[in-house]
């Protein structure tokens, strides 16, 4: 009785480490799906609106020559601008 404890301890411990193995390797997997998800953010563009139009524009466009508001385009976005036809701001 006592050798068919030993056998089962041992076969206990023998399958904690392999569930551990398993528990090391699905963090390595979710850490890399963590990384991929922070390369796909957006990066945040700055455009420049006007204090009267509705249009964002790039900041070398001549419509900005009465007034130049620098503004990210995500908040452009919100405030229902839309790109200018002349300058061809970034869309996104
Ligand atoms: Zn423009």
């Amino acid at each position: 009785m006592k050798k068919f404890l030993g056998i089962l301890v041992a076969l206990v411990i023998s399958f904690s480490s392999f569930s551990g193995l398993i528990v090391v390797s699905g963090a390595s997997t979710e850490s890399t799906s963590t990384a991929r998800y922070v390369m796909a953010v957006k990066k945040d563009v700055t455009v420049y609106i006007t204090r009267t139009g509705k249009k964002y524009h790039r900041s070398s466009c001549s419509y900005l020559r009465k007034s130049k508001i620098a503004i990210k385009l995500s908040s452009a976005k919100k405030r229902y601008y839309t790109a200018c036809s002349r300058c061809h701001p970034p869309l996104k």
